[in-house]
């Protein structure tokens, strides 16, 4: 551990908290504490340099400290503070769902430069997660009707939970992607997914934070396959005439995809992410 300084100051302690998390191979990690010491003083991560100099006092040192510890175990940041931005709102996160993406954020931004405002579209999300999806679209698009559903309870409460601090109104439902029930009675505009779409046989190539931390029905997949044939017959079923289905996909398997779509008489269009990786399908019935 490094040496403690004789004074903890706002930068001092980006100092010390840098280099303990450089000894443990924590990803970030200036900006790991950037994110955690301006999370307990409640101000702006950048903002923390106007304050370098403020003295922490004793109890901002106890409420930090634990977090610093739970960082050096490389748990997310999303997980330590409890939220994380999402396009246009704060979700809220806990351990149990997955922490949303910037690539879902391209999904979302997508979608509402295809559809702008005026018409009402009733529009379902599945396996939803945090609820980012749904409660980032009402949020844009207070016209729409939104449903969500997942398999998991967790999912479904944090999804609620955030459904409620944004002030939106969204249906929910807990429903298996193999085995869909839910709001069968109803034909969807727009219907949403980004499915566990990792492969097993990946698992140790991701990141310490992703395996030991997110849960792993929200990850992993058996086969490509398997999942996206499920959401076809899925949105098979419950899309309306002119309908649209956007998928979020893994890089690696987005032709596999889009043939399963296409052989299925689909007319389907894959679209990379700002990473240039292939990361989405939009498809409609051909
Ligand atoms: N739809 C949620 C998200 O995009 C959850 C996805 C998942 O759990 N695979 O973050």
């Amino acid at each position: 551990m490094p040496k403690a300084p004789s004074e903890w100051t706002v930068l001092s302690m980006l100092e010390w908290a840098t280099e303990f998390f450089e000894e443990r191979n924590v990803k970030s990690p200036r900006m790991s504490i950037e994110w955690l010491l301006a999370d307990v003083l409640s101000v702006k991560r950048l903002d923390l340099y106007l304050i370098y100099d403020r003295p922490l006092t004793a109890e901002e040192l106890d409420v930090l400290r634990p977090l610093v510890k739970r960082r050096a175990t490389h748990e997310p940041l999303q997980y330590i503070t409890g939220h994380t931005d999402f396009y246009n709102v704060r979700i809220f996160v806990e351990p149990g769902v997955l922490i949303p993406r910037q690539e879902t954020e391209e999904l979302v931004a997508w979608i509402l430069e295809l559809y702008p405002k005026g018409e009402t579209f009733s529009v379902l999300d599945v396996g939803t997660g945090s609820g980012c999806i749904p409660v980032a679209l009402k949020k844009a698009r207070p016209e729409w009707d939104l449903f969500a559903t997942d398999i998991s309870d967790k999912a479904l409460s944090v999804a609620k939970n955030n459904a409620s601090q944004s002030e939106v109104d969204i249906s929910f439902a807990r429903d298996d992607i193999f085995n869909p029930q839910a709001f069968s009675d109803r034909t969807f505009d727009l219907i949403i997914s980004n499915p566990p779409y990792i492969l097993h046989s990946e698992k140790s190539t991701l990141d310490k934070e992703v395996k030991d931390y997110e849960p792993e029905e929200a990850l992993f997949c058996e086969s490509t396959v398997q999942m996206y044939g499920a959401l076809e017959q899925l949105s098979s079923g419950a899309l309306s005439a002119d309908g649209t289905v956007f998928l979020e996909l893994h890089e690696d398997n987005s032709g596999e995809v889009l043939d399963l779509f296409e052989q299925a008489n689909w007319s389907a269009e894959l679209k990379n992410d700002y990473g240039q990786k292939t990361r989405f399908l939009k498809a409609k019935k051909a």
